[in-house]
């Protein structure tokens, strides 16, 4: 089995704390590596690698430090097939997911790369003369990134492509499920030119590694992405040192299905949108709204659809679901699936642990669907696994009043053809991300990705949005008078205003 360290300053050295954890395939059970619990004496080490590699760093052109991320973008692409494959054994997605969570790396390493000759500031007119107005873009300094199971590749790329291209440096810390795929991701920085202690990455718990990194008066920012609660936590940690923080958290995304959409589409979607990665997305559709007039015609059809997909290891590519992470997500699934029946859902088809052959070494859990009531908690919690609440509504208004009745706000979706029923879905739902004849899931690179309500704090990763959430604005006045001028105060307005009279 692999042994892995912690990374510092450019080297793999051991943790503090001598002790170790092991990852497993979650398809297989089978033990795949072992890291060390990192400690606080490790993030205080790797903090203070970063502050002494900034410096540098920041004086760097950026792009200079963008052709480093275009390197990145390149061997990622000559080895997208061997880092999916390892991705599919580490987290369990289906090996054709896989290989899109390695491509929206490439994705954003690219168009980060891209901003590296931007890094936009503003030049405005100044109000006196011989005096130029601009502001520039800084790089907030020691970025903490932490990180989510569930994309493993691409979102620990959405973090760390702009926060180096913006002239950050980073501490890492991925989840303890899934912090393989970053000992592959800093290979490819140290052989793309990237200097030691730029990207330093310390494996352990949250609540150890995690909470020493948002506290730690080294670190200018933090951009954390996983759920709500511990959001939360970091957010106030966060405060209290004033620090920027930036958050990207759950949803309980819903797919509304007027009676004018095409229904086989609409089908295609929420198969896609519930059990695609095994419903583990933060965009999965959680939610089924559909209106009464097909209500029946697409549960049919729908239901028969999802008995037929295929269950079992997500390296073989007639898979079409694989497991869940872990044996605590498996039951905090079930455990759901319980509360739905306790509540009076209407178990409609899956619900249990999937089992025989193959699928007894691994966590799967059946696609489930559940007939509900708006209100029930398996509508409005997150269950983050392949259980579907499908609602009927009466009309439009009453879709989106279900669709929007919920604490989170990240991705939406509506199938209609008619555009003024697509128009003013756009503009009613409260969410982040609305989708028009499209499942919830499948967001691009060069859109802002983020979520409103508690989904987030405002900040948005990918799109040009991302490099705002790691720099800081700083505006410059260059006086070339070669005398005192006072704003507001030389300026002649009176010349040039008209004074209305009153009355
Ligand atoms: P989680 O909140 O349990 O963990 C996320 C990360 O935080 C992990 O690295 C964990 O070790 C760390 N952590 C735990 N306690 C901490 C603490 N006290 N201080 C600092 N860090 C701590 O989430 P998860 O189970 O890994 O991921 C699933 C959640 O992530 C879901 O809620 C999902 O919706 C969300 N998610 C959101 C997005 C998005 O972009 N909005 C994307 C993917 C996943």
């Amino acid at each position: 089995m692999e042994q892995y360290g912690i990374y510092i300053n450019g080297k793999w050295v051991d943790s503090t704390s001598r002790e170790t954890f092991t990852t497993r395939n979650p398809a297989t059970g089978e033990p795949l590596a072992e890291f060390p619990k990192g400690t606080p004496e490790d993030v205080d080490r790797a903090v203070k690698a970063a502050r002494k590699a900034l410096p540098s760093w920041k004086a760097t052109p950026a792009p200079l430090r963008a052709e480093i991320l275009y390197n990145v973008a390149r061997m990622i692409e000559k080895r997208k097939e061997e880092l999916a494959t390892l991705l599919t054994k580490e987290m369990g997605k289906i090996i054709a997911e896989a290989r899109g969570d390695v491509q929206e790396g490439i994705d954003i390493a690219k168009l980060m790369a891209s901003e590296g000759r931007r890094l936009k500031g503003e030049t405005v007119k100044s109000e006196l003369p011989n005096k130029f107005c601009m502001s520039i873009r800084m790089p907030l300094g020691v970025v903490g990134l932490i990180t989510p199971w569930n994309f493993p590749f691409a979102i620990p790329c959405w973090k760390t492509m702009p926060a180096l291209v913006a002239g950050n440096t980073i501490v890492f810390k991925p989840a303890t499920d899934t912090p393989l795929l970053l000992t592959r991701l800093i290979e490819i920085f140290e052989d793309a030119g990237l200097p030691p202690g730029v990207f330093n990455y310390v494996t352990g718990s949250g609540g150890v590694v995690g909470e020493a990194i948002v506290s730690h008066p080294g670190v200018d920012g933090v951009s954390f992405t996983g759920s709500v609660e511990v959001g939360r936590r970091v957010y106030t940690q966060g405060a209290k040192r004033l620090i920027r923080v930036e958050l990207e958290l759950g949803g309980k995304n819903p797919q509304i299905v007027m009676d004018d959409a095409n229904i086989d589409l609409a089908i295609e979607g929420a198969l896609f949108g519930a059990f695609g990665t095994a419903g583990q997305r933060c965009t999965a559709t959680s939610r089924l709204i559909i209106h009464e007039k097909v209500y029946d015609e697409m549960l049919e059809k729908l239901v028969e659809r999802t008995e037929r997909l295929k269950l079992g290891n997500p390296l073989d590519p007639s898979v079409d679901v694989g497991p869940v992470i872990n044996q605590g997500q498996m039951e905090k699934i079930l455990g759901y699936i319980d509360i739905g029946k306790r509540e009076g859902a209407k178990l409609v088809t899956g619900g249990e642990r999937a089992t025989g052959g193959e699928l007894d070494r691994g966590w799967f859990v059946e696609p489930t669907i559940f007939e509900a009531e708006h209100g029930m908690r398996i509508t409005k919690e997150e269950i983050f696994g392949p259980v579907l609440a499908v609602m009927k509504a009466k009309n439009f208004d009453e879709a989106i009043h279900i669709a929007n009745d919920v604490e989170y706000g990240l991705s939406s979706s509506i199938y209609t053809k008619n555009v003024n029923t697509a128009f003013k879905a756009i503009e009613l739902l409260e969410a982040g991300i609305t989708y028009v004849n499209a499942p919830t899931i499948g967001a691009e690179i060069s859109l802002p990705f983020g979520g409103v309500k508690n989904t987030g704090n405002g900040w948005r990763e990918a799109g040009s949005a991302a490099i705002d959430g790691y720099t800081e604005i700083k505006s410059v006045y260059i006086d070339y008078s070669d005398k005192l001028q006072k704003a507001q105060i030389d300026v002649p307005y009176e010349k040039y205003t008209k004074h209305v009279e009153q009355g």
